[in-house]
């Protein structure tokens, strides 16, 4: 009932109230009054009015003796004593004349008395204090015989008049205090929220943006709950954030808001509101924000304050969104640009797959990594470096696992959970129980030469941001591997003679002083083709360069692996044996003379100058190893050619 006439009394002129000094405290209300307008909300206030008013008058004999009912400015009944219109039972010819009292009463301003054979009726307006309007008319009925003294009756309807204003003032001030408490909450809410919207952009990073979105909310709502659906992937530990997913769009509150970029409410059956803002920035939309509320809590001048939070937090995500992202890129720079210049700092491939296993596994803060390189020959890749020792130097197919799956599609690919999407069985994942998995290949002129796999044991655990960065990397490490290669062929190149594939000069020389640094001893084996220039004459330089090709090879094939053949100039070739003493030297120069003599085509000879050196020697200098194989195959030379002697240490 109060609040009935409180939505009525809100809208009054609250002026009165702002002089709250002492002297006019007392009379502050007495210039208020009811209105014509306030007549359709009269009605319970009559009644609690005239209660009250009956029970106050209940000791005084016009009580006992007779009956009052209340009717209002229309003439209708709004209150008595009984549960009905009236106890007195009157006659239609009493009836009709109460009610025609009644109305003389409401329009002459003056008390109406009718008296019939039986019945006393009298009917007293009730006026405004103010203008002196009537408003009601209090009506008694009492038996002829107990007419009531006309001037008691008229105190009894002042008194009436005063319970009436008391009930009045005492609503209007109720009114009041509620408004007053409600422009104080408003305040309030102001207030908590222009501070929530500057601590919303006092936060930099995305995070912070939430929960600081969260705890508003349950400041400015506490009766409410609250959700936040994103429709970008942000781990947060919060139960109240979740990920925005279209299951159902067209009933979807949720998906609907986001998708038509409006709030929208719903009532549940329960009578509870659901209420879906959108979330959004300048640039686009970033998730809905959802508010479930039980019936009767939600308090519609809430609203605006929920729709500017959501619109606040919309641009402080927006903007810690933007300075996280360009936190990353420069992160994501400065790595590439570390990565690059230390790839740089190596030439040698084994180092570079080495140095890139060690970077990734602390960029992407992964727990394993896998650097595979394509053999061409073997058709296997083979794994060059891992921080996983067991598959170290391991060889797969290229069609076997992730690494083929890359191989094939020449794409990177990230895989959020092996256990789940098991695309292809990988030794790599199940051997080191990882879930997650981004892996890109090295490319190297637009060729597939290895494949880089990085993992984690935990699901889900690399964003697409990762993928992109090991992209990146990996154009990196190839052109890293490109500049090594580059460099291994070029020096290959320039220690290797271009006819005869053996090494070149200078090479043998290096290696021989290396050699004599560490060995014990050695042996060095000269090889000269027996009248050659007749052979160049006979045939031509073409068949001689073949000729030449073919004890190249006899030679090669005639050494172990830690051996250096090389081509010493001209017809002349050497070969450098390390650790072998010089009468197992003059064997295998007897090998190469025999396999030569056998094997050639045409057939030609060689004579062999063999030498050696040992740590006891004087001097030991790559020069005199030469000069006593060259003195010993002058020897062989001079004692008839196709035959081998070892020069004098
Ligand atoms: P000897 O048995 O005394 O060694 O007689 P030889 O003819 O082999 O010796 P000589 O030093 O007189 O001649 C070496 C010849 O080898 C001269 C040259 O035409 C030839 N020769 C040197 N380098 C090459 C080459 O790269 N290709 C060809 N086809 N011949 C070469
Ligand atoms: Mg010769
Ligand atoms: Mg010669």
């Amino acid at each position: 009932m109060v609040d009935q006439m409180n939505s009525k009394f809100a809208y009054r002129n609250t002026s009165t109230l702002v002089d709250t000094s002492a002297e006019s405290q007392p009379v502050w209300f007495i210039h208020e009054d009811i209105s014509d307008a306030d007549e359709p909300l009269l009605s319970p206030l009559f009644q609690e009015s005239f209660t009250q008013w009956i029970n106050e008058g209940a000791g005084l004999a016009l009580f006992g003796a007779g009956e009052f009912l209340l009717f209002n400015k229309e003439a209708a009944f709004v209150a008595g004593a009984g549960a009905g219109k009236q106890t007195t039972v009157l006659s239609a010819s009493d009836e009709e004349a109460l009610d025609s009292i009644i109305r003389s009463a409401l329009s002459s301003g003056s008390m109406k008395i009718n008296e019939s054979e039986d019945c006393f009726a009298a009917a007293v307006p009730v006026s405004r204090r103010k203008d002196g309007a009537v408003f009601c008319v209090l009506a008694y009925l009492a038996p002829i015989d107990a007419k009531p003294n006309l001037e008691q009756l008229l105190q009894c309807s002042l008194h009436f008049r005063s319970c009436f204003y008391h009930k009045f003032e005492h609503i209007y001030v109720k009114d009041l205090l509620l408004q007053q408490r409600r422009s104080d909450q408003d305040a309030k809410r102001k207030d908590a929220l222009f501070r929530a919207a500057k601590r919303l952009y006092d936060q930099i990073d995305v995070a912070s943006v939430l929960s600081e979105l969260l705890y508003s909310l349950e400041q400015l709502f506490p009766n409410s709950e609250v959700q936040l659906y994103l429709s970008q992937d942000h781990l947060n530990g919060d139960p109240r954030v979740k990920p925005l997913v279209f299951k159902n769009a067209e009933h979807d509150l949720v998906a609907k808001a986001f998708l038509n970029g409006k709030s929208v409410t719903e009532h549940d059956r329960d009578g509870t509101l659901r209420l879906a803002v959108p979330m959004t920035g300048k640039q686009a939309a970033y998730g809905v924000l959802c508010m479930s509320i039980g019936p009767g809590l939600w308090d519609e001048g809430d609203l605006p304050a929920f729709l500017l939070l959501a619109d606040t937090s919309g641009s402080a995500f927006e903007n810690a969104k933007l300075y996280e992202q360009s936190n990353l890129l420069i992160n994501e720079l400065r790595l590439i640009n570390e990565l690059t210049k230390r790839l740089n700092q190596s030439l040698r491939l084994k180092e570079i797959f080495q140095f890139a296993t060690s970077e990734l596994l602390t960029i992407f803060d992964a727990d394993y990594c896998c650097v595979l390189q394509l053999n061409k020959e073997k058709n296997q890749f083979i794994v060059m470096s891992s921080n996983f020792p067991a598959l170290t130097s391991e060889q797969f197919s290229p069609d076997y696992g992730f690494c083929g799956m890359v191989y094939r599609t020449r794409e990177p690919l990230i895989i959020s959970d092996y256990w789940h999407t098991r695309v292809v069985t990988s030794k790599l994942m199940d051997n080191t129980g990882s879930r997650s998995l981004i892996a890109a290949p090295i490319m190297v002129d637009g060729e597939v030469v290895g494949v880089i796999l990085v993992t984690h044991k935990a699901p889900n655990f690399f964003s697409y941001d990762n993928y992109k960065l090991l992209q990146v990397m990996s154009t990196h490490i190839g052109l890293a591997v490109t500049n090594a290669s580059l460099h291994a062929e070029v020096r290959r190149m320039v220690i290797t003679d271009n006819l005869t594939g053996l090494h070149a000069r200078h090479y043998l020389n290096e290696q021989i002083q290396n050699k004599q640094r560490k060995d014990p001893f050695g042996s060095l084996i000269l090889v000269d083709i027996d009248l050659f220039k007749r052979v160049n004459d006979t045939y031509g330089h073409q068949v001689g360069d073949r000729i030449l090709i073919q004890v190249s090879d006899i030679i090669r094939g005639s050494i172990r692996q830690g051996d250096i053949a090389a081509r010493w100039g001209g017809e002349e070739l050497a070969v450098y044996l390390p650790g072998i003493r010089a009468e197992q030297a003059y064997r295998i120069a007897e090998r190469i003379r025999q396999h030569v003599e056998l094997e050639t085509d045409p057939v030609v000879t060689v004579s062999c100058g063999v030498s050696e050196w040992t740590f006891e020697d004087e001097k030991i200098s790559v020069e005199s190893l030469f000069y006593r194989a060259d003195m010993a195959l002058y020897d062989a030379k001079h004692n008839g050619r196709n035959c081998i002697f070892v020069g004098q240490s």
